[in-house]
C-alpha cells in the first residue's frame, strides 16, 4: 500500500454499518479509526465545553457546526497513531468538511486513497437504528436483530448493562435521516468527480460486507 492510499473515507447514513466496518478494518490494517461522533461522544461524557455544545446538537440530530467540528477532527489526525493512515468514520459529512480535509492533507502531503460509500436504504437504516445497543463501558455495539449479544442486555466483552444511544430514538432518528440526505449525501457526488468513489451494498450481512472493503483497502 502505498503512503498516498491509507486514508479512507466511509461514506453512508447512519445505520450503515460504518463503525462496525471502521472497526475491523483499523485491526485488520492497522490503520486508526478516527469517529467524529465516538469524539463528541467522549466530550459529552467527560462534560467539556465542546461536548455540552455539542450535546445540544447531537440530542435534536442536527450537525454540529462545521468549524468546531473541523477544529476537533484536525486535532484527532495530528496525532502519531494516524502518522500511518486513517478510516474515517462520519467525517467528512458536509462539504466545507471535506474541502477542510482535501487541504489538511494535501498540507501534510497526503491525500485520500478511497471513498466507500455504504449503501442502505433508508426503511432497513430505521429498523436497524432502532434495534441498535452500545455498551456504556467499552462501546461494543449490538443489534438485537442481526447481531445479538450472547446474554439479553449484557455485553458479550465486559457484562455491563447495555443502553440505547438517546439519538437512536424513532424522532431523531428520522430528522438525522433527513440531515444526512440534505447535507451529507451530496458528498458522494462531489468525491465522484474527484474520482475515489467506490459503493458497496450495506444491506449484506456484515461479513460480505468487509470482503468487499478489504478488497478494496489491499488493492490500494
Ligand atoms: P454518529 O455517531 O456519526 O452518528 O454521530 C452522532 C452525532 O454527532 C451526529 O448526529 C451529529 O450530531 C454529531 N456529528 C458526528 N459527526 C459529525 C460531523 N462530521 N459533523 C457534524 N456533526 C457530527
Amino acid at each position: 500500500m502505498s503512503d498516498a492510499s491509507k486514508y479512507i473515507i466511509l461514506l453512508g447514513a447512519p445505520g450503515a454499518g460504518k463503525g462496525t466496518q471502521a472497526e475491523i478494518l483499523r485491526e485488520r490494517f492497522g490503520l486508526a479509526h478516527v469517529s467524529s461522533g465516538d469524539l463528541f461522544r467522549e466530550n459529552v461524557a467527560k462534560q467539556t465545553p465542546l461536548g455540552l455544545l455539542a450535546k445540544t446538537y447531537m440530542d435534536k440530530g442536527e450537525l454540529v457546526p462545521d468549524d468546531v467540528t473541523i477544529k476537533m477532527v484536525m486535532e484527532r489526525i495530528a496525532r502519531d497513531d494516524c502518522a500511518r493512515g486513517v478510516i474515517f468514520d462520519g467525517f467528512p459529512r458536509t462539504e466545507a468538511q471535506a474541502r477542510a480535509l482535501d487541504a489538511a492533507l494535501a498540507q501534510a502531503n497526503k491525500k485520500i486513497g478511497a471513498v466507500i460509500y455504504i449503501r442502505v436504504p433508508d426503511a432497513v437504516l430505521v429498523e436497524r437504528l432502532s434495534a441498535r445497543w452500545s455498551c456504556p463501558t467499552c462501546g461494543a455495539v449490538y443489534n438485537q436483530l442481526t447481531s445479538p449479544p450472547r446474554v439479553a442486555g449484557k455485553c458479550d466483552k465486559d457484562g455491563s448493562a447495555l443502553t440505547q444511544r438517546d439519538d437512536d430514538k424513532p424522532a431523531t432518528v428520522r430528522r438525522r435521516l433527513e440531515v444526512y440526505h440534505q447535507q451529507t449525501a451530496p458528498l458522494i457526488a462531489y468525491y465522484q468527480r474527484a474520482g475515489l468513489l467506490r459503493e458497496v451494498n450495506g444491506e449484506q450481512p456484515i461479513e460480505q460486507v468487509t470482503l468487499a472493503l478489504t478488497h478494496i483497502t489491499q488493492a490500494l
